[in-house]
């Protein structure tokens, strides 16, 4: 073994050396990658110099590995981490039944859900291109969130999905494991560990992900770390945040990290709290409070964790019930877990401007210290290849936009050159056709109007309103133009309502079989990072149609203006700070100042109205701009896409951890 290799299994020691990855780590080579950065990283959160050392508690991960710092392996491709064929649906049913989609790669590391886990992937990656001494720590999702398969006259069924972790290019298993302490039984936990490295690859994040799927573990502890977000029972739901807490604190423990700043990223993660807590005086608890930060990521009701203390009582110790009791108790009988966090956290942070207003109103006794950092999407990973080909041709308006995306704020000094105009018009299309070629069997046009609606399927996020009235939009199609309409989303299998909202999509799309020439809808099955990065990069126009104010930010249109797509959007999280930008059309209702409304109002009829005249205007304007590849390069439309750049600019993980730096961790 040489020196290097040496140094690192030294560090770090991996269960299975020998037998399963001595042939990818050596020779200076992690997986393909330089190891030195590893080491670097792995000794600087070992020592005790006098820097302050972070802990990133999350519970999902969306790190984008298929294709953002993929990782090479001398193992074959195991089949089940291989992407799975997708089901399309859509108003050409007979194209459908007899086509699918087939991507030819790996599955991103399946340890995400939707937008809270991209981001949190998306602030790691970012934290690593910063070279900050930070770990992560999340969970080993054994069976990931689940897959998404559609069923004719149903809806979505969702399945569970496989995938092999010991074969995944990157995850190691350590020979370290921890024991939790609960009633009525002890939990044993194996670490893996992952490892995020900067754009330059010259740093890396270790990531330690938890996983409780053991023989020596009963049968109902095994399956606690099998599906991401599985709330079938209380006792899953409540074990799930025990074990990425109480779990988070044992392995830094005995990985030796000497931890700082612990920042959970979102409450379930707060029990890290009450293990740090456990023995110490009430002024020594005072004193752990300054070491935590708190990032609350939503609005909507479902989002905040709460739990009855007959609950905590069955599968807690006393002594740690005693902790939330004192800190996070709602009434007499229920401790709720965002009111924890509050108040154990030296800062309490929303996630956009419009939430921290939302926020007042729903703590309002927590006004003074709720700040807020607007979220952001890491440049690297979402800008296609063919918009970080155009920038390079761009030099000297835009130096660097690869060490420093925030060069896009000065995009605008182009809107006059016509060069820029029609390489920016020609990259768009470049991505639009890269699409249109991927469902060709489809007979998609890239001189057609296209807009796009995908994320999670939530009730709030209305991802039915572009459907409300099909024969309007049949009209808008004739009267107008032509319109390509492509949707994808997950609900979460529990959500009735969601699985109510795909089969009326579904629905939807079916009765318009006839009128395939003139609408094109798609409904694209198992959306995920690797289709939100296509999508988010090849349509002409974003929609965002949540109802005011339960999007906390949204960071999906953020990732399309880096990819000059404009934005069609209800007035909502990040967008509400954007709305003085010409980058698009907004529309819809919009809740008072100081009132948050019902979530489950949705005003679906008045808002989707809305949607269709701002949608009128939008499809103009595209014909005026380009008839049928006739491209008018002075048009508005060409100035709006070049200021979706300037809004790139600022709307990136690199301006939303420099906030994070100076005003949360306070280290710059
Ligand atoms: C970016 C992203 C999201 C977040 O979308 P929002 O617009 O914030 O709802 C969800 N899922 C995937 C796969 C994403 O890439």
């Amino acid at each position: 073994m040489d020196k290097l290799t040496q140094e690192f299994t030294s560090l770090v020691s991996i269960d299975q050396f020998q037998e399963r990855y001595q042939d990818n780590i050596g020779d200076g080579k992690y997986f393909g990658f330089p190891l030195e950065p590893i080491i670097k990283a792995e000794k600087r959160l070992l020592s005790s110099a006098e820097e302050k050392k972070i802990a990133y508690f999350s519970m999902e991960y969306g790190l984008a590995t298929s294709f953002y710092n993929k990782f090479s392996s001398k193992l074959p491709l195991s089949p089940n981490n291989q992407m799975p064929e997708n089901a399309v649906f859509s108003n050409s049913r007979v194209t459908d039944y007899f086509f699918a989609l087939h991507a030819n790669n790996i599955i991103d590391l399946p340890i995400y859900s939707g937008g809270l886990g991209v981001l949190a992937g998306d602030t790691v990656k970012t934290i690593a291109d910063y070279k900050l001494p930070v770990v992560g720590i999340g969970i080993l999702w054994n069976s990931g969130y689940f897959r998404q398969k559609f069923w004719y006259k149903y809806g979505q069924a969702p399945e569970k999905m496989q995938w092999d972790p010991s074969s995944y290019p990157g995850l190691i298993p350590l020979t370290t494991k921890v024991k939790i302490s609960l009633k009525p039984e002890d939990v044993t936990l194996r670490l893996w560990k992952y490892y995020v490295y900067s754009h330059e690859h010259d740093y890396a994040i270790p990531l330690i992900l938890l996983d409780s799927n053991l023989p020596e573990n009963s049968s109902r502890a095994r399956i606690l770390t099998d599906q991401l977000y599985k709330s079938d029972n209380v006792w899953l739901k409540l074990l799930q945040r025990v074990i990425l807490g109480f779990g988070g604190i044992a392995a830094l423990n005995t990985l030796g990290y000497k931890i700082d700043l612990y920042h959970l990223n979102e409450g379930h993660a707060v029990f890290s709290f009450v293990d740090k807590a456990r023995g110490l005086s009430a002024q020594e608890i005072e004193g752990l409070k300054k070491q935590f930060v708190y990032t609350c990521h939503t609005p909507v009701e479902a989002g905040h964790d709460k739990f009855s203390f007959e609950n905590l009582n069955r599968v807690l110790k006393k002594e740690d019930v005693d902790v939330i009791e004192k800190f996070g108790s709602q009434g007499h009988d229920v401790a709720n877990l965002t009111l924890l966090a509050m108040n154990i956290s030296a800062s309490t942070n929303a996630v956009s401007h419009n939430h921290q207003k939302v926020m007042h109103v729903q703590f309002p006794s927590y006004r003074d210290q709720i700040s807020y950092v607007t979220n952001g999407v890491h440049s690297h990973t979402w800008i296609s290849d063919n918009f970080k080909e155009l920038f390079s041709k761009y030099p000297e308006q835009l130096p660097d936009v690869r060490n420093n995306p925030m060069i896009l704020a000065k995009a605008s000094s182009l809107n006059s050159n016509a060069d820029f105009r029609k390489d920016l018009w020609l990259a768009h299309q470049a991505n639009k056709d890269n699409f249109c070629r991927i469902l060709e069997k489809w007979k998609l046009n890239k001189d057609v109007f296209t807009i796009c609606w995908a994320r999670r399927v939530a009730a709030y996020k209305r991802p039915s309103l572009i459907l409300q009235d099909i024969d309007r939009l049949v009209k808008i199609a004739k009267e107008i133009g032509p319109m390509q309409i492509i949707l994808a989303g997950k609900a979460h299998p529990n959500d009735n309502l969601g699985f109510t909202y795909i089969n009326e999509m579904l629905d939807k799309v079916d009765r318009l079989n006839n009128n395939y020439d003139l609408l094109k809808i798609i409904v694209l099955e198992n959306y995920d990072i690797f289709m939100g990065k296509i999508l988010t990069s090849s349509v002409d126009v974003w929609l965002n149609n949540p109802l005011p104010p339960f999007e906390a930010s949204g960071t999906s249109g953020m990732k399309a203006v880096l990819n000059g797509v404009l934005q069609m959007s209800t007035v909502d999280g990040w967008i509400a700070e954007a709305t003085a930008r010409k980058i698009g059309r907004f529309f819809g209702y919009q809740n008072a100042e100081g009132s948050v409304g019902n979530e489950m109002d949705l005003r679906m009829i008045e808002d989707s109205a809305k949607l269709y005249t701002a949608l009128e205007e939008m499809v103009g304007l595209y014909y005026k701009t380009n008839n049928a590849g006739q491209v008018d390069y002075r048009s508005y439309w060409i100035d709006m896409m070049i200021e979706c750049l300037c809004v790139g600019g600022e709307f990136n993980t690199y301006r939303m951890l420099d906030q994070y730096k100076k005003s949360v961790w306070k280290i710059s």
